[in-house]
């Protein structure tokens, strides 16, 4: 039974980067205005994530590492746009299962922290202690702390394929400043752990595009237009910030959120690349950073957690909506 979990669970967190995203989320729902994250050889060796968010209580530690436990589902109603992203309950079960997870949370309504460790889904024993396992007081400020040590010590195979922390580190880099630009209202930090550099800095009260500024730099970010679209009979909206047509980059940079998860669309990158084709220089590419909300029941449920890649009802119509209202302002830039 174990080795199935074992195997579920390499299934939805293939990397560091996947533990950070699902962890960074879980930050977000819990009301957090700063989140820091640091990180030791990749993330490979440990990922320690820090919020200021709502805490877990002490009667919920126990089990928020088991399996399909969450706080997120209020009613039935819920399902539909929870389906979305799949595997609800799921991220902090499956980190559980191939590493070793240990989590210092304190609620508003707590005097002092308290501190739990899990191994395979459950609570374990911390060193020195007798009796049943349960989560021991210990200081700590308002918020979660959630360190994961050693990822996939029990699949010699994932681990060794994760031969490159600086890739690893490269992959956790881009997720962080990804949630960092879209996440107003909350500041990000990361760093390797032990270094007083850091990587990506954002403040709580800086705006989206101070934040592209802050963590792609203010040449990109001064190069910047805005655009949006709505149609409410294909039940979405857009907002946001595309280079003008005299800018470019080598790499296509392209942030897209949608329902405000950091997800892919081939089709939608291709449309906008194709746009751009006309006004930039050969193997080039445009900076795009893209919220859309579409109806939750319109995403697409059957995507694979950890495959980046969303589809979604009205997709052409979709698309073709947006690349017009792109057209649209880089014509106007021209004139
Ligand atoms: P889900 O996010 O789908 O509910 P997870 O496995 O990611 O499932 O998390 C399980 C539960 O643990 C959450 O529902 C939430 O109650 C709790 N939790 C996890 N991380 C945090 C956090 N940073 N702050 C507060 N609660 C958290
Ligand atoms: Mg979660």
């Amino acid at each position: 039974q174990s080795v199935v979990n074992r195997i579920a669970a390499g299934e939805v967190i293939q990397r560091p980067a996947n533990a950070i995203k699902e962890m960074i989320e879980n930050s977000i729902d819990a009301g957090a205005t700063t989140i820091q994250v640091s990180v030791k050889n990749g993330g490979i060796k440990m990922l320690l994530i820090q919020d200021n968010g709502s805490g877990i209580s002490k009667e919920d530690l126990p089990i928020v590492c088991e399996r399909f436990t969450t706080s997120k589902l209020k009613s039935f109603d819920d399902l539909s746009s929870i389906n979305t992203y799949g595997f609800r309950g799921e991220a902090l079960a499956s980190i559980s299962h191939i590493a070793h997870v240990t989590i210092t949370s304190r609620t508003k309504n707590d005097k002092c922290a308290y501190k739990a460790s899990y191994s395979d889904g459950k609570l374990v024993s911390t060193q020195k202690s007798s009796g049943p396992p349960e989560p021991k007081p210990c200081a700590g400020n308002r918020g979660t702390q959630i360190q994961v040590e050693d990822l996939f010590y029990n699949m010699v195979t994932r681990r060794n394929a994760l031969k490159n922390p600086a890739d690893e580190y490269h992959r956790i880099v881009d997720v962080v400043s990804k949630y960092a630009v879209h996440n107003t209202g909350i500041g990000f930090t990361l760093k390797k752990f032990g270094e007083s550099v850091v990587d990506v800095r954002t403040l709580p009260d800086s705006s989206d595009i101070e934040n592209i500024g802050a963590v792609f730099g203010q040449a990109i970010a001064k190069e910047l237009l805005c655009v949006s679209c709505e149609n409410t009979k294909l039940g979405m909206k857009m907002n946001g910030y595309i280079t003008n047509p005299n800018y470019s980059v080598k790499k296509f940079q392209f942030l897209l959120f949608i329902n405000h998860r950091l997800v892919d669309s081939t089709s939608l990158r291709k449309a906008i690349d194709t746009v751009y084709s006309a006004y930039l220089p050969k193997n080039t590419h445009p900076f795009i950073y893209m919220s859309l909300e579409i109806a939750p029941l319109n995403v697409d449920v059957n995507v694979h957690p950890t495959k980046h890649e969303v589809h979604f009802l009205h997709e052409a119509l979709i698309v073709e909506t947006i690349q017009k209202s792109i057209e649209d302002k880089l014509l106007g830039c021209n004139e």
